[in-house]
C-alpha cells in the first residue's frame, strides 16, 4: 500500500484516512508496514516521540500479532507446565 508513508504522516484526507484504517484491521502485511514506518520514523527522530496518531496505536493494538502471541503462548504454556 503506496499510502503508507502519507497513513504515517497523518497526511491522508479524513476518508483516504478511514478507508486506510480499515484496510489495515484486515490486512495483516499493511498494518506490519505500517509499524515498520512508524518505528523508522522514531529512530529518525531520535526515538523520543511515536509520531503516529493514537487513532492508529489504538488500531494496531486491536491486531493480532501471531507470531508473538504463538511465542508467548508457548513460552507460558511449557514453563506452567
Ligand atoms: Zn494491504
Amino acid at each position: 500500500m503506496e499510502a503508507v508513508v502519507a497513513y504515517v504522516d497523518n497526511e491522508l484526507s479524513p476518508m483516504a484516512t478511514t478507508r486506510a484504517d480499515a484496510h489495515l484491521v484486515l490486512c495483516t502485511r499493511c498494518s506490519e508496514e505500517v509499524v515498520n514506518q512508524v518505528r523508522a520514523r522514531s529512530l529518525l527522530r531520535g526515538g523520543a516521540q511515536m509520531s503516529a496518531p493514537p487513532s492508529l496505536l489504538g488500531q494496531l493494538s486491536q491486531i493480532p500479532t501471531r507470531e508473538i502471541d504463538v511465542r508467548r503462548a508457548g513460552r507460558s504454556n511449557r514453563r506452567s507446565r
